[in-house]
C-alpha cells in the first residue's frame, strides 16, 4: 500500500541576508555559514526524493545569494514546482532573462500603499522597488504573482488601499495574481515588542469582513490559527525546522534524515492544514500545464 504523503511543499531558507529588517521577521538569523551551492543542490535533490511537489526559495532574500539562479534552475529541471519569495529589492531584468522560465510563482511583500506606511516596517523606498519588480514581471505572464501583506498595527487601516494596488496590478497583466493578507505572527528569532505590532484576532476578523465582497482579485486571509504549524522549513545551515507557536524546533540536518514523514508525525506539524493550504496554487500550476 502506498505511504501517505504528509506534505507537498518545503520552504528552503537559503540565506539569512536581507536588505530589509522587518520587526516581525520569522526568518532565520545569525547563521553565518549557509550551505554552499553543491550542498544546496543535494538538498534540492532530496526535497524531490522525499516526495515534495514544490520548493519555495525564501530567506532572508534568496536573491542575496549569487547562486540563486543556479539553484532555481536545478530545482525546476529535476521536476519541482518553483516559488521564489523575495523582497523585490534585487529582482533585475538580467535575473529574469536567465531564470524566469524556471519559476512558477514569485511572492512580493507590500506593507503599505504609500512609502510612508510601507516604511514603518520596511526600509525607505522599498515600495518603489516592489513596484519596479512588478513592472518587470509583466513581461513574464507565465509566472504567477503573489502579493503579500503582513498586517500590523501600523498598516491595518491601509490594507484596503494595498488591495487596490494589487487589483490595479492584476488588471494590467496577463499573469495570475493573487493577494495574501497575513495576521503578523508573534514568532521571531529576535527580541520583539509584539504589543506594538500584532493585531488581535478580532481586529483581523473585522478587516476580513470589511474586505469581503469588495475585491476583484483572489484574496487569502491567513490568521494565527492558519499560520501555526503550517510550514516545513530547511534553514540556511541545512537543518530541518518545524515552527510551532513561538518555537522553532530543529530536527537536525535534512541530508541525514532517513524518513521525513516520521519526523513530521513526531512534530506538531499540521499536515492536513498544510496540504489543504497548498492546494490552491497547485491547481493553477496543473491548469497551466494542461494549457501550454
Ligand atoms: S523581507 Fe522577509 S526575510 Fe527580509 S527581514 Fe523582512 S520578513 Fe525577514
Amino acid at each position: 500500500m502506498p505511504r501517505r504523503q504528509h506534505f507537498s511543499t518545503i520552504d528552503f531558507h537559503v540565506t539569512c541576508e536581507c536588505n530589509q529588517e522587518c520587526p516581525y521577521c520569522w526568518g532565520p538569523h545569525d547563521i553565518e555559514n549557509p550551505v554552499k551551492t553543491f550542498i544546496a543542490k543535494k538538498i534540492i535533490d532530496k526535497v524531490k526524493e522525499v516526495g515534495a511537489r514544490r520548493i519555495v526559495f525564501t530567506g532572508g532574500d534568496p536573491l542575496k545569494r549569487n547562486d540563486a539562479g543556479k539553484l532555481i534552475r536545478h530545482a525546476k529541471t529535476i521536476g519541482l514546482e518553483v516559488a521564489l519569495s523575495t523582497t523585490g529589492d534585487e529582482l533585475t531584468t538580467a535575473f529574469l532573462r536567465w531564470n524566469a522560465h524556471y519559476i512558477d510563482l514569485i511572492s512580493l511583500p507590500i506593507d503599505g500603499s504609500t512609502e510612508e506606511v510601507n516604511s514603518k516596517t520596511k526600509e525607505k523606498n522599498h515600495l518603489e522597488a516592489v513596484m519596479k519588480a512588478l513592472r518587470l514581471l509583466k513581461k513574464y505572464p507565465k509566472i504567477d504573482v503573489k502579493i503579500c501583506t503582513p498586517v500590523t498595527k501600523h498598516n491595518i487601516s491601509d490594507v484596503p488601499n494595498i488591495l487596490k494596488v494589487a487589483e490595479e496590478y492584476k488588471s494590467s497583466t496577463k499573469a495570475s495574481v493573487f493577494y495574501n493578507i497575513f495576521q503578523t505572527f508573534p514568532r521571531s528569532q529576535n527580541e520583539v515588542d509584539w504589543k506594538k505590532l500584532v493585531v488581535s484576532n478580532r481586529e483581523f476578523g473585522v478587516l476580513k469582513r470589511k474586505l469581503s465582497g469588495r475585491k476583484t482579485i483572489r484574496v487569502n486571509f491567513l490568521d494565527h490559527k492558519t499560520l501555526d504549524k503550517l510550514y516545513l522549513m530547511i534553514f540556511p545551515d541545512g537543518n530541518v525546522v518545524i515552527p510551532e507557536g513561538d518555537n522553532f524546533t530543529s530536527f537536525g540536518p535534512f541530508l541525514k534524515l532517513d524518513d521525513l514523514n516520521d519526523i513530521i508525525k513526531r512534530s506538531k506539524f499540521d499536515s492536513q492544514k498544510h496540504l489543504k493550504h497548498s492546494k490552491g496554487w497547485g491547481n493553477r500550476i496543473s491548469a497551466k500545464a494542461s494549457i501550454h
